[in-house]
């Protein structure tokens, strides 16, 4: 060991080590004072048998060692190895104070411990622990008294008990205890036995003894922290699962955060507090950037996140704990809402600071709400707000606590609790992190499954119906000549102006003569008549594998099959060529457009995007709060669900090499119709057809007055976000086609689109247990015809009655839709007489029976004449 000197001479010829050396020396005093308050750490006399190097680099290596996330035992263990060589005790042992059926006892945890013992050797195995009452010996003495004991002969000691040195023939001849204590309670005793070359342990022993159990205590506590947070989440998730509504407006993370911000109330002191979750979506959809990108909107200029995200506040959680503890929860709260409004919450998003201030209505810097904020009378006096940091160091919330119980300010303790609390908030929003991928790939994972077992590609067999190389080529088409199996494929398709009498390019097409596999070879015409199938050099055995997959992606259901999203790509190859829209889009946007169409609803379940979030996955296991028991489809996209769905199902068909057509496209041409898949299919949830609808007005009331079509054309191709809207728009108008059609074709497909709402109707009535609204209820079958008049007013008319006016060839759409108008206005109204006469017939059966009863007052006061 280095000497005085020689320490001295090497610490001024290397001041870096010296400065590094005496910072951790310092970090790790200041911790272990930090950590243990009553020992005075300045007290070096009782250090004095220990180089204080020594000394400094073992509190080193322990602080080191507690801040691993290691299991306790494992650190306990260790500093146990330090204690027995530091105060050379023969072993040391660590016993755990339980309590099993409300009897405490005391069990072997760690056994014989020396400098040199193995952890494993030490742990002791839960069927070999030796388990003693808590009456019994110096241990349990130690324990019920909760003071350390110092025996130097235990043979002098009433309270020593051989019951163990009996089971393992060891001899206790002195020994050391130290109880370890959390929140008041012992929760375990460290025994140190024998001292090595002596009869007892001297009060310096003691001393050094009792310095290392204060880590030892650490260390223990932070487990039972730990183990105690684990309990009461348990018990708190149990009482508010099944007592708040709250978690049924709460995702999984705010789930989470509010079971940690639950449990840790108490410790607050603070007579309210509220937590604001930031919005982490760093990109905003395509549709919402749209009136950004066209200068109708300003683009956001307000306050962001220091990673860049607009600052939104899309949910508050409101926990009062004053009196009757009550949680609200205030989804996409107003910026002039009361824990809003004085712009902490922005301005700690916006900066990382932790703000603490008194007296907050003399503050001129921020406004703060001075009445009473709510019906509880309660009035914001001091304030403590501060950010929710996760590991990637994003500002993921805001935490703001209001006035602390005892009417004072918050103090730099407060500002600490509630920074270590944001931070294990940060924390476990990290872990939901985690778990929320863990889930989303299980998801994915349970929707891929189930893709599959509903549908497999095209087989060999299905894709020779179509493209039938093996009769005419013999060969497979991997053989022949891509020219030659063009050729085969064309003649084998049915010719555009003839499917079974009805042509391609018309608006009133109807599918009603042709088999779903005819519209197959109808599906793959089309995108010869596109010309885009040479230009992209697709495969003529992919374009038929591909049309065909799509086919059988649909399942058999009365509305959203097979039939529909055949018609919806059709529509939209009319709406290119007929209603000559294509214009303003080049080969490979057309091309992307119409397949997007055919694929638009894949998939497709005959149930609407309210009932996937609504949908008890399993009734039986009855945990039956909404969040948990979505269907997965309904957790793994928030909203426009089931678009999503189709969305990325028709990506994954593109993802599968035999049936891409777009195999052939450049990388930029590949992105590029990704994209515009992205925006037609989502376009077709009828949600967002209200956000573009006044977009789409604008752009056709520029064009209008446009004297040249050239302009037209340059006003709009120019700028992809109008060709884009324009394509959303066009997917609703082939989405809600069958409104235009021939009245004995919409007749007929009214009730297929009743129908099936009518079966999710039932389910909802049957599986959930709800009243479905009238238009899912075939109770209320009668009033459709009313119903499609609300609709083809409210949503449809608009649709066409604009494209005719952008496009006159598209007129034949808006006349279809007048005429079916008229018909269900027939309808009506004809159900409306007929309501009407049952109506005046219960009223004229009721006058009579009034005026039986009244003897001539009739209808005046019904209630008296029964009395
Ligand atoms: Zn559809």
């Amino acid at each position: 060991m280095a000497d005085k000197d020689s320490v001295e001479k090497y610490l001024e010829n290397n001041p870096q080590f010296a400065k590094e050396y005496f910072d951790k020396k310092l970090r790790a005093e200041a911790l272990s004072a930090a950590f243990s308050a009553p020992v005075d750490v300045k007290d070096t006399a009782s250090f004095k048998d220990v180089n204080s190097v020594q000394e400094a680099a073992i509190i080193f290596e322990l602080v080191q060692e507690m801040q691993k996330p290691d299991c306790m035992e494992k650190t306990i263990h260790k500093v146990l190895q330090r204690v027995a060589s530091i105060i050379q005790a023969d072993r040391v042992s660590y016993y755990i104070n339980r309590s099993r059926n409300g009897i405490p006892e005391l069990a072997t945890c760690l056994f014989d411990v020396t400098p040199t013992s193995k952890y494993e050797a030490n742990l002791v195995d839960p069927q070999t622990e030796i388990v003693f009452p808590i009456d019994m010996g110096i241990v349990g003495f130690t324990a019920t008294s909760k003071k350390p004991q110092n025996v130097p002969d235990v043979t002098q000691n009433k309270k020593f008990c051989d019951f163990v040195d009996k089971q393992t023939g060891y001899k206790t001849k002195c020994l050391l205890t130290f109880p370890m204590i959390a929140e008041k309670e012992c929760i375990g005793v460290v025994m140190a036995l024998n001292k090595i070359g002596q009869d007892h342990f001297t009060a310096e022993d003691e001393t050094l003894f009792h310095k290392y159990m204060t880590f030892a205590q650490v260390v223990a506590l932070q487990y039972f922290t730990a183990y105690m947070f684990n309990v009461e989440s348990r018990r708190s998730q149990v009482l508010l699962w099944s007592a708040s509504k709250v978690f049924e407006e709460l995702t999984d993370i705010e789930r989470q955060f509010h079971k940690a911000l639950y449990t840790v109330r108490i410790y607050l002191q603070c007579e309210r507090y509220s937590v604001g979750l930031l919005d982490m979506t760093k990109e905003k959809e395509f549709y919402d950037e749209w009136p950004v990108k066209l200068g109708d909107v300003e683009p956001y200029k307000g306050p962001k996140t220091p990673d860049g995200r607009e600052v939104i506040f899309y949910k508050i959680i409101d926990y009062l704990l004053e009196g009757k503890e009550e949680i609200k929860v205030i989804p996409g709260p107003p910026a002039d809402h009361w824990a809003l409004v004085s712009g902490l919450p922005t301005y700690v998003a916006e900066n990382g600071f932790i703000c603490n201030m008194m007296n907050v209505a003399a503050d001129d810097f921020f406004t703060f709400q001075k009445e009473a904020v709510d019906d509880t009378g309660f009035v914001i006096k001091n304030v403590l707000s501060l950010p929710i940091v996760n590991k990637k160091e994003e500002i993921v919330g805001v935490a703001t606590f209001y006035n602390r119980k005892d009417g004072k300010p918050f103090d730099e303790h407060d500002e600490q609790i509630t920074e270590a609390m944001t931070q294990f908030l940060g924390w476990s929003v990290l872990v939901c992190d985690t778990y929320d991928r863990l889930n989303r790939m299980e998801w994915r994972k349970d929707i891929a499954q189930e893709m599959l077992m509903y549908q497999t590609r095209c087989t060999k067999s299905e894709l020779q119906s179509i493209l039938n190389t093996n009769e005419k080529f013999d060969a497979e088409p991997e053989d022949c000549d891509q020219k030659e199996m063009y050729k085969l494929l064309k003649a084998t398709c049915p010719v555009a102006d003839n499917v079974n009498g009805e042509s391609l390019y018309l608006f009133s097409f109807s599918d009603f003569p042709v088999t779903e596999h005819g519209l197959i070879k109808a599906g793959i015409r089309m995108f010869f008549e596109l010309g885009v199938v040479e230009k992209f050099k697709v495969p003529a055995e992919t374009l038929t594998r591909w049309m065909y997959t799509v086919r059988k992606g649909y399942r058999d259901i009365t509305y959203h099959n097979w039939r529909h999203g055949f018609n919806v790509g059709h529509t939209m190859f009319c709406l290119l060529q007929t209603g000559r829209l294509r214009k303003y889009y080049s080969d490979l946007d057309a091309f992307a457009m119409v397949a997007a169409a055919f694929c638009h609803d894949i998939d497709h379940r005959g149930t609407n995007n309210l009932y996937q979030t609504k949908q008890v996955k399993d009734v039986s296991s009855c945990v039956c709060f909404r969040g948990a028991s979505a269907h997965p489809l309904a957790k793994l996209h928030g909203s426009s669900i089931m678009e999503r769905h189709h969305l990325e199902y028709s990506k994954t068909l593109m993802a599968e090499e035999t049936l891409n057509i777009f195999c052939n496209l450049q990388k930029r041409q590949f992105e590029t119709v990704q994209h515009l898949f992205d925006v037609c299919i989502i376009a077709t949830d009828l949600a967002l057809y209200f956000k573009k609808r006044t977009m789409f007005q604008n752009i056709v009331n520029a064009t209008e007055p446009m004297p040249e079509e050239k302009e037209a054309i340059a006003y709009i191709s120019n700028n992809p976000v109008r060709k884009e809207i324009i394509m959303a728009m066009m997917m609703t108008g082939c989405d809600l086609s069958a409104i235009t059609k021939p009245w004995e074709v919409q007749s007929k497909v009214a009730l297929m689109v009743a129908a099936e709402f009518w079966e999710q109707g039932d389910l909802e009535r049957s599986v959930l247990d709800q009243q479905p609204i009238p238009m899912m209820d075939r109770n209320c079958a009668e009033q459709l015809p009313k119903m499609q008049c609300g609709f083809i007013d409210f949503v449809c008319s608009f649709v066409y009655k604009e494209f005719s006016r952008f496009h006159k060839e598209i007129t034949p759409m808006f006349d279809g839709l007048n005429y079916n108008r008229s018909q269900w206005n027939a309808q009506a109204e004809v159900y409306n007489a007929k309501m009407k006469a049952i109506e005046d017939e219960k009223k004229k059966l009721e006058e009579e029976e009034a005026k039986k009863a009244g003897g001539g007052e009739a209808g005046k006061s019904k209630t008296c004449t029964i009395c």
